[in-house]
Order: C-alpha cells, then sequence, then structure tokens
C-alpha cells in the first residue's frame, strides 16, 4: 500500500519555460531524502504529489519535506475518482481523522481547478458541509477561525487533505550549482550554509582544524553541525583540513596585529583551491557586516581580494539575534553554544587591525616564508566525510 503526500511549490511556481527543470531537480532531492524507501513524484500545475511506501511513517516523512528547499507546503493526502459518490465515501472515511462531535467548528474549503467536474466549489463545500453536519452534529461552521478544516481539490483526481504544514521554501538544492562553505563550530556558518543551500546550491563543506590548537572537541562539534544541517542540504561532503602548519607559519611569521587578518586569507585561498578541485564556483561564509574586527568593510575587502573566486555571505545584513533565531529554527544553536574555541577564538590579539589596507596586507601575506607550500600542502591533508540526504534512519 502506498500513503501520498501533496506538495505545494514555493518560487518554483513563478518560473517560466524551466519550471520543469527545478521540478526535476526537487522530486529527484524528495527520493534521495527517503531512499532507499520507493517513493514516486508526479507534478500538475503548481503541486506536486509524492506516492510513498506505506511502512515510512508520518514522522520521518515530515521530516524530510520540511527540510527540502522548493517546498512552501506539505500535507498528507487522500485521493480518489472525480465522481461524487467516490469524493462523498472519500470525506466520510477521512472526516473522524480529525473532525470530532465536540462542538467545535470547521469549515470546508473547495478548488475546482477543473471546470468540466459538474458542481461548483461553492456547491461541494455545501454537499461536503452536509456530511460532515450528518457525522458530527455538534459541529458549528466557521468560515473565518475554524478548529478544523477539510480541503477538497478536483484536479486530475478529486484530492482531500486536512492539516497542512509549512516547509523551508526556496529553491532545490542543485537547481544553482555548487558551492563550497567554510564551516567552523560557530553559530553564523551553519546558518550561512542553510541560506545558501535554500537559493538552490548544492554545498561541499569545509572546516579548518588545528589540532593541537583546537581540540578533538571541536571537531566533533564540526562533524555534529555538518550532520544536522545534512538535511537541508540534501547530503553533503565534509573536508576536514589540516590546518596545523598554516597556523603555525602564520604564528611564526606575522605581527599580532594582522594574525587574524592572515588567518582570514590562508582560509579563503586554501578554500579557492579546493573548490577547483570539487568543481565549486563560489565560497559561502558566515561572514556578517561588522559584526567582528575580521568584518569590517575594509578587512572583508582584503579577504575577498585574495581569490578570484566569488564569495556569497548570506548573512552579511542580518543581526546576531537574527542569526540566533534562525539558528534555532534549524536545531544548530546549541551545538554552536557548546564550548570549545575553534582556530579563529584562539588567534584573536587583543587590538586586531580593523582597517587593512588591501595591498599591504596582501605583501605581509606573500612575505611569510613558504605560505603558497602551506596552502597547497593544506588542500592535500584533507580528511572527507560524507553525510547522506537520507533521513530514512533517524
Ligand atoms: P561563526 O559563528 O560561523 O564561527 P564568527 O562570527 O565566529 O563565525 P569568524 O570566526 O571571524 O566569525 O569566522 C567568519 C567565517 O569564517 C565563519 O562564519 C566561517 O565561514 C569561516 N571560518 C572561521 N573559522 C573557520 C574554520 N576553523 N574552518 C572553516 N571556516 C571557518
Ligand atoms: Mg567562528
Amino acid at each position: 500500500m502506498k500513503k501520498e503526500y501533496l506538495i505545494k511549490l514555493g518560487e518554483i511556481s513563478l518560473k517560466g519555460l524551466n519550471r520543469k527543470d527545478f521540478e526535476r531537480q526537487l522530486a529527484t532531492n524528495i527520493k534521495a531524502k527517503l531512499s532507499p524507501a520507493h517513493s514516486a513524484v508526479r507534478s500538475t500545475k503548481g503541486r506536486m504529489y509524492l506516492d510513498v511506501d506505506e511502512q515510512v511513517s508520518d514522522s520521518v516523512l515530515s521530516k524530510a519535506l520540511s527540510t527540502t528547499f522548493g517546498i512552501s507546503f506539505f500535507a498528507r493526502c487522500y485521493s480518489c475518482g472525480k465522481d461524487l459518490d467516490q469524493i462523498d465515501g472519500l470525506v466520510k472515511s477521512i472526516l473522524p481523522l480529525g473532525f470530532a462531535d465536540d462542538g467545535s467548528s470547521f469549515k470546508i474549503d473547495a478548488r475546482r481547478e477543473d471546470k468540466s467536474f459538474p458542481l461548483t466549489s461553492s456547491q461541494i463545500e455545501v454537499r461536503l458541509a452536509g456530511i460532515a453536519h450528518s457525522m458530527f452534529p455538534s459541529l458549528k461552521v466557521d468560515l473565518r477561525n475554524p478548529d478544523h478544516a477539510l480541503h477538497v481539490e478536483i484536479r486530475d483526481k478529486a484530492y482531500a487533505y486536512m492539516s497542512q504544514a509549512s516547509s523551508s521554501s526556496g529553491l532545490p538544492v542543485g537547481s544553482s550549482g555548487k558551492a563550497l562553505c567554510l564551516l567552523s563550530g560557530g553559530i553564523d556558518s551553519p546558518v550561512a550554509a542553510y541560506m545558501a543551500a535554500s537559493r538552490g546550491l548544492h554545498l561541499e563543506l569545509v572546516y579548518f582544524h588545528a589540532y593541537p590548537y583546537t581540540g578533538e572537541e571541536a571537531l566533533d562539534k564540526v562533524r555534529t553541525l555538518a550532520k544536522l544541517i545534512s538535511p537541508y542540504l540534501n547530503g553533503t561532503v565534509l573536508h576536514v583540513v589540516n590546518f596545523t602548519p598554516m597556523e603555525k607559519l602564520i604564528e611564526a611569521s606575522s605581527s599580532e596585529r594582522e594574525k587574524t587578518l592572515m588567518l582570514r586569507a590562508a582560509m579563503i585561498r586554501v578554500a579557492e583551491k579546493l573548490a577547483k578541485k570539487r568543481r565549486c564556483g563560489a565560497l559561502v561564509t558566515g561572514e556578517s557586516l561588522a559584526q567582528v574586527a575580521s568584518q569590517t568593510l575594509e578587512a572583508l575587502d582584503f579577504t575577498t581580494s585574495m581569490t578570484d573566486c566569488l564569495v556569497l555571505r548570506p548573512l552579511i545584513g542580518m543581526d546576531k539575534e537574527a542569526i540566533i533565531s534562525l539558528a534555532r529554527k534549524i536545531g544548530t544553536y546549541e551545538t554552536s553554544i557548546l564550548p570549545y574555541s575553534d582556530c579563529c577564538s584562539l588567534f584573536s590579539p587583543a587590538h586586531p587591525m580593523t582597517r587593512p589596507n588591501r595591498n599591504r596586507e596582501r605583501e605581509a601575506y606573500f612575505r611569510m616564508d613558504g605560505v603558497e607550500k602551506a596552502e597547497d600542502q593544506a588542500v592535500s591533508d584533507s580528511e572527507a566525510i560524507a553525510y547522506d540526504a537520507s533521513v530514512m534512519e533517524q
């Protein structure tokens, strides 16, 4: 036996000739989330319908669909042929799942997309409200603020559903190409990954690990964060780069005030090299304008100037409160605030340079003896950990 879900599309429904490509990507992503269970997805005008094995629980389906970008709402739905007796029978069988004879209020909401259907939307509503009343005599109609609602849509078939849940909107992961996101153990970068993925980017992640400056707990934390955001990213790969030799070089060869800048430059340059190797078209960071010393306009200009790669900063205009509230929503906040320092917090001088001169700092970077060799060494000294798109084992 199969169960059926109705999926309402968000921004995809505004697309023109390329809408089919987005729908195809969305269908692929949904199926990957539910693998190895068998599922099938079909689309009709702004809607998609998912058929999936009955054994897949509603909570797994809810996790799969609420973390899939491109979906605005979804609902467990029930369908039958476009025949009045069949529709009556379907409604009688599903009303007890949500309605009760307890004096509460209800509304029937009908949409007739197929104009050849013999009853208008309001005639369908009156007919089905009669059925609801006959089954639950104490129910009252409330069209504005009902306790329960039954939605009926007449399309290629007749569909009925009760409550719908909201999803993550945005565009399906993979529809905008691929990027590499710099993931630290902090609050911001997992949110940046979420935001970038919401615009259809397929992401790989990179973490610069500098043992023993940063302990194993910091790495565990980043692994946990990668696992937590992986459903939104529709699966990902985390590259853990051994950054100890680079940090030692910076520690030994740069002035106290320039350390953070040199570290940021090294990260962006190594990330660019890794991105090229992994065919990623952009870098993503969790930087937000003026949040910390390394995120002033001049500091961001300097890091940007150190790479040829497009650097996306989805959090650039967000304040910390808004970032925290998104981190809570996606479930990363509690992990992000665990008290393990990442390499940046250990590399924070008391008086960092906040208004760097782009050319002077660039020269300072390349003056560090063997820095380009250290970049290449960092790229080759990295370990890749894969995270599956499937939510089935959870
Ligand atoms: P976050 O909360 O994401 O750690 P932050 O406010 O602490 O950010 P920084 O430490 O300056 O700011 O880092 C800015 C960005 O640089 C991060 O959002 C992340 O994209 C990247 N970054 C910082 N440290 C690392 C690291 N160890 N590995 C990978 N990326 C990093
Ligand atoms: Mg940080």
